[in-house]
């Protein structure tokens, strides 16, 4: 993704720097994980799970991988605990937002992602973006089902979103843009649902997003509450996990979308509830 082609060669800066100079190729997601489940890392089809850093922007980030507790739960289910759920929501924020950059897509734009990644794994001090939350699952076994529900979600960052001074949305304007509300994974024995920082639809808007994960089987882990999810394993949908979540709000469910922008998604709505 992030190789140029210059001439004949072929020039591999990093994601994050763009740096030419000693290039590395970098696995999103590790390479200990995918042989615990028997697969080659570097298969062809995996490549959308590699990207290029230089020398330490690669040895910053493998940091990240380096907790075997964390993939002993990913492989396995195990163990549940306020470590391992910690360093599970962590991960989950960062792979999400190197998976993003090296797309070009994401829940926070390409700009914002390279910013935080720099921030956090060249000061290793940065904690996980403001406002971001992370939704878990142990998974039971995969099924094949998809009639969830759809939710749009104004977020923060997202150019569609119109603001005024205050920075209180005012408006929507339709088209694509490269803001993802959430970014799913689903690995082993985990599913893992990432959302973006989003503009408060009226109260008890951030439960209402908890319940809405929580229909699909998903439990907050990030914040992590103290009262600590035991993540009952269950059948998942990727499909639905990936669909729970949207930023475009035609056709979808408005209600955690903010109150002056549900019209015209949402006429009658908008008319009953007024301004809240
Ligand atoms: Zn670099």
């Amino acid at each position: 993704m992030n190789d140029r082609q210059v001439g004949d060669d072929v020039v591999r800066e990093c994601l994050l720097c763009g740096r030419s100079d000693e290039p590395t190729s970098e696995h999103i997601i590790p390479q200990a994980l995918w042989r615990r489940f028997g697969i080659d890392p570097d298969r062809d089809d995996l490549a959308r799970y590699r990207t290029t850093l230089c020398h330490s922007h690669n040895q910053a980030t493998s940091a990240l991988h380096r907790r075997p507790e964390m993939l002993d739960l990913i492989e396995t289910g195990e163990p549940v605990t306020p470590k391992t759920l910690r360093h599970l929501a962590d991960w989950a924020v960062w792979i999400t937002l190197l998976l993003a950059l090296a797309r070009g897509s994401g829940v926070l734009g390409v700009d914002e992602s390279r910013n935080l990644l720099l921030r956090r794994f060249d000061s290793d001090k940065a904690g996980t973006p403001k406002g971001m939350r992370v939704y878990a699952a142990r998974v039971s076994e995969y099924i094949a089902r998809d009639n969830g529900p759809s939710h749009a979600l104004a977020l923060y960052g997202d150019s569609r979103v119109l603001v005024d001074q205050e920075g209180s949305p005012i408006g929507f304007s339709v088209r694509t843009g490269p803001v993802n509300a959430s970014e799913s994974i689903g690995l082993g024995r985990v599913a893992l649902l990432v959302v973006g920082r989003t503009h408060p639809s009226g109260p008890g808007h951030t439960d209402r997003l908890d319940s809405a994960a929580a229909s699909l089987g998903l439990q907050r882990i990030l914040p992590l509450s103290t009262d600590m999810p035991d993540l009952p394993p269950t059948g998942i949908s990727m499909s639905e996990v990936g669909k729970l979540f949207t930023v475009i709000p035609g056709g979808a469910d408005v209600s955690l979308f903010p109150a002056s922008l549900r019209w015209p998604y949402a006429p009658d709505e908008q008319a009953e509830q007024g301004d809240e």
